[in-house]
């Protein structure tokens, strides 16, 4: 049988969630045996998301956690408080199986992000944790891992090249075991920095020397960083609304 590919998805309110929803839906359905755990940056679940889950025609768990007004600064990390809510209820599903849990992959899947269905075919025989290129980010038309022998040696990218693991979070999975034997492992806000959100989550759990190269020896770009323009909304009336309300 096929290991369950876990994606977790911060999300959060906007003109466009609906839309960047139902194009992550339609790639997602196409995945087999994909299990989308979305978490909505919010003090309740929405209305919105609810209804669009209960027809997406997906297995999935609908989570939902506020951001503290504090960290709803720009310069600072998002969706740490969403992926970790993610990260605990995956644990605490398997809490049991501690020891051999059953085949599964775990991915951290931003709504906004351009997935190709290979990405999920490269992931999900990840043993440990696997990395592969991202396009169009870091100021790049795309960064990559350096892979010699098989092994990953360094990184290929224009941005703060000192971190650790030099790796958007669009760029890597890890195996349900490895999640499971280290349950400590979560996303840091107190002592990181912008853009070290991923590398302050690799160290808990991997070594770069350790990492397992995917997508042809990470030379293939199978997922893209891309980001959606913010809509205008500048001719919405105050007054002569629409007679019905409609959801967008
Ligand atoms: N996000 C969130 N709350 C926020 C801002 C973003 O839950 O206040 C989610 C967003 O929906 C996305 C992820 O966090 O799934 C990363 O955010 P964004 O795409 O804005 O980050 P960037 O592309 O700039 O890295
Ligand atoms: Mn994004």
């Amino acid at each position: 049988e096929l290991p369950t590919i876990y994606a977790i998805t911060p999300t959060y309110s906007r003109p466009v969630q609906k839309a960047e929803l139902t194009r992550l839906a339609n790639t997602f359905r196409q995945v087999a045996q994909l299990h989308w755990i979305l978490v909505e940056d919010a003090a309740a679940r929405s209305e919105l998301v609810s209804r669009f889950l209960a027809r997406a025609g997906l297995p999935c768990t609908h989570l939902h956690v506020p951001t503290p007004r504090r960290y709803k600064r720009p310069g600072l990390p998002r969706a740490t408080e969403q992926r970790n809510a993610g990260l605990a209820w995956l644990r605490q599903r398997h809490r049991h199986q501690q020891q051999r849990a059953q085949p599964g992959v775990l991915f951290f899947a931003d709504d906004d992000n351009t997935y190709s269905l290979e990405l999920f075919q490269e992931m999900r025989t990840t043993r440990k944790v696997s990395v592969w290129p991202v396009g169009l980010v870091g100021g790049r038309r795309y960064e990559r891992p350096l892979v010699e022998n098989g092994k990953v040696v360094g990184w290929y990218t224009g941005w703060r090249a000192d971190r650790p693991f030099a790796i958007d979070m669009a760029g890597f999975a890890v195996s349900l075991q490895v999640i499971l034997s280290n349950p400590k492992a979560v996303f840091k806000r107190r002592g990181s920095q912008p853009g070290m959100q991923e590398s302050d989550f690799l160290k808990q759990i991997t070594t770069v020397e350790e990492l397992e190269p995917k997508a042809n020896n990470c030379t293939k770009v199978l997922v893209w960083h891309t980001r959606t323009e913010k809509v205008n909304l500048a001719n919405e009336p105050k007054y002569h609304l629409d007679t019905v309300k409609i959801e967008v």
